[in-house]
């Protein structure tokens, strides 16, 4: 197979993606070429191209290719750096929390109460129950371990680590922003203003190490994870939250499914890839954890309003609704595998082996 072609329609002129018909007064962007980051191949095949539906920062349509060796989806051609930096306004895009708003409300407060209650006991079989039942609630996961040093990547203002800190773990982040850096600051936790590369954290240094929706926006997902692994102390812990794009969800609305935010997304992982990328930075995979969103009224919405902005066909939008509303509630309650296709995001549970460790002893 050979290099995948740009969709006809938007072709890719001299590092510009042309911008999509009747839109020929937005700007252009400038964009790169890249090869596979899991395995180096540069043979890739055109699955279907996106275009920005979240913020419309950017007008043009983006190829979503799938490498042919290792099965890695990815946006390619692709934003360069110095243009990806412009489609995340402060702001707009990742609003960051006021200190102390995120824990308020009633569902902030079930969220709090929830991961006290499961940090650091996941040995007694009251916390196992809770971990299953509360666990399923709350969109961030937590790491099954006592305390030591935490590193939130991309910790925004900081509220998970107030959390953290409070049920006894040192806390640490890395955070692009200035904003998010400060406030996370004036909470006590210790914060790197910038990207997990530059943070140069010493080797063998944290306990565990969280990736909140991270992997899918870095330009270089392997080293990040190779950096993940020589800065935790063997036995350590990454979870690393990311969209699941071989979803149920994603196959109903193609490139209109809300999670694949083109082009920050730059990476859509699979069960299989995930675990690649971890692997191959030398981490053991415990388990994966499932968030099938049902619940989630705003990702639907966005979702249909994209695919109505698409001008798709009626029909398919009524496909849409009767997968949507009727279909996957029937197979979600008669299927085997329940967790991984109606999963709209997964979180990996990897362990750095501790020296001397053989495989297959899971902590
Ligand atoms: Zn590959």
């Amino acid at each position: 197979m050979g290099r995948a072609q740009p969709c006809g329609a938007f072709g890719q002129l001299g590092g510009l993606v042309a911008p999509i018909h009747g839109e020929t007064d937005r700007v252009d962007i400038r964009t790169e070429y890249v090869v596979c980051d899991l395995c180096g191949s540069d043979q890739y095949r055109l699955l279907f191209c996106a275009r920005d539906t979240r913020t419309h920062l950017v007008h043009c349509q983006f190829p979503l290719v799938q490498c042919e060796r290792c099965g890695l989806v990815f946006v390619n051609p692709r934003p360069t750096r110095e243009e990806l930096e412009k489609l995340y306004p402060p702001g707009e895009y990742y609003s960051l929390q006021e200190p102390g708003t995120m824990w308020q409300g009633g569902r902030g407060k079930l969220k709090s109460y929830a991961i006290r209650f499961i940090s650091g006991r996941h040995d007694t079989p009251l916390a196992k129950l809770g971990t299953l039942l509360l666990g399923r609630m709350i969109s961030v996961s937590v790491p099954h371990i006592q305390g030591g040093r935490i590193l939130d990547i991309g910790c925004g203002s900081g509220a998970y680590l107030d959390l953290m800190q409070e049920v006894g773990w040192e806390t640490y982040g890395v955070e692009p922003s200035e904003v998010g850096a400060k406030w996370a600051r004036a909470n006590g936790h210790d914060v790197f203003c910038g990207e997990l590369l530059d943070a140069t954290y010493p080797p063998a240094f944290f306990d565990a190490i969280l990736m909140h929706h991270v992997l899918e926006h870095v330009p270089n997902p392997g080293a990040v994870l190779h950096e993940c692994h020589r800065i935790l102390k063997g036995g350590g812990l990454v979870l690393v939250n990311v969209p699941n794009f071989d979803c149920y969800d994603r196959v109903t609305f193609a490139e209109s499914w809300d999670p694949l935010d083109v082009p920050r997304h730059l990476y859509h992982f699979s069960i299989s890839t995930l675990r690649q990328a971890l692997e191959q930075a030398g981490f053991e995979v415990m388990r994966f954890r499932y968030r099938t969103w049902f619940t989630s009224r705003q990702f639907y919405s966005s979702s249909f309003r994209s695919l109505k902005e698409s001008n798709s066909s009626r029909r398919r939008l009524v496909r849409a609704y009767i997968r949507t509303f009727l279909l996957k509630p029937v197979q979600f309650l008669f299927s085997m595998n329940r967790g991984q296709r109606f999963a709209v995001t997964m979180t990996a549970y990897a362990r750095k082996m501790a020296e001397g460790d053989e495989s297959g002893s899971h902590g």
